[in-house]
């Protein structure tokens, strides 16, 4: 099987899964070349993700189409970062906010991204958090709020997580009208996550295969 025939059949496996027509596939192709970038590009795939600056900046000058950064954030990258991310999904630090505020050239989209159990390996701010970030978005203006992004705990199970994300978001929504998009669900869960009301699923290893570790 060429690689075009199998990422076409691997994509038409997640696409005919897709429950909801207000669900956007984000193709996360983090480790993978632009040439794979360039066969989901004519299969029809609009929507890329990447967790590192280096790789956005390669495989977003390969195609015409929205890019998504959803990676660890370190600040000397911002610059660079929102160079070619139009959506930046793992935002949860007011320093960061600001640097944005001077740094983008263009408007980027964001999500604010949420911790279920406050741990700081995996980023994200609890509940409690949410309100003086999304203030301070809004305050600025070449950013534009979402909604809500989460990776939940590795031993959570992913139901309940995205329930209670679910909870979490319908709270910020009723106070943010604005940010009515939860970005959750990657391979292993994303079909749960679209019946807990995902709009935004990134989907990497299902689509182009399982990644190698890196470091
Ligand atoms: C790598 C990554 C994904 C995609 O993960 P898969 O399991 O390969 O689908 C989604 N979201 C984030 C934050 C990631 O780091």
């Amino acid at each position: 099987m060429s690689r075009r025939e199998e990422l076409a059949e691997r994509l038409g496996q997640v696409q005919s899964k897709i429950s909801r027509s207000d669900v956007t596939l984000i193709v996360v192709t983090k480790t993978y070349p632009a040439s794979d970038v360039e066969i989901l590009h004519e299969l029809g795939v609009r929507n890329f993700g990447e967790n590192r600056s280096e790789e956005g900046v390669e495989k977003s000058a390969v195609v015409d189409a929205t890019w998504h950064f959803q990676g660890g954030i370190q600040s000397r990258k911002l610059r660079d970062i929102a160079s070619w991310a139009d959506v930046i999904h793992s935002l949860d630090n007011a320093g960061h906010i600001s640097k944005l505020a001077t740094a983008a050239e263009k408007n980027v989209d964001v999500f604010l991204q949420i911790s279920l159990d406050g741990d700081p390996s995996r980023g994200g701010l609890l509940e409690a958090d949410l309100p003086a970030l999304a203030e301070q978005v809004m305050a600025t203006a070449n950013l534009t709020l979402l909604g809500l992004m989460c990776v939940p705990p590795v031993s959570a199970d992913p139901r309940k997580a995205f329930t209670e994300i679910s909870h979490i978001h319908r709270r910020f929504i009723s106070r943010y009208p604005g940010a009515t998009s939860l970005s959750a669900g990657m391979s292993g869960d994303y079909e749960i996550a679209m019946d807990c009301g995902a709009t935004h699923i990134r989907v990497g290893s299902s689509i182009l295969g399982s990644r190698a570790p890196r470091e």
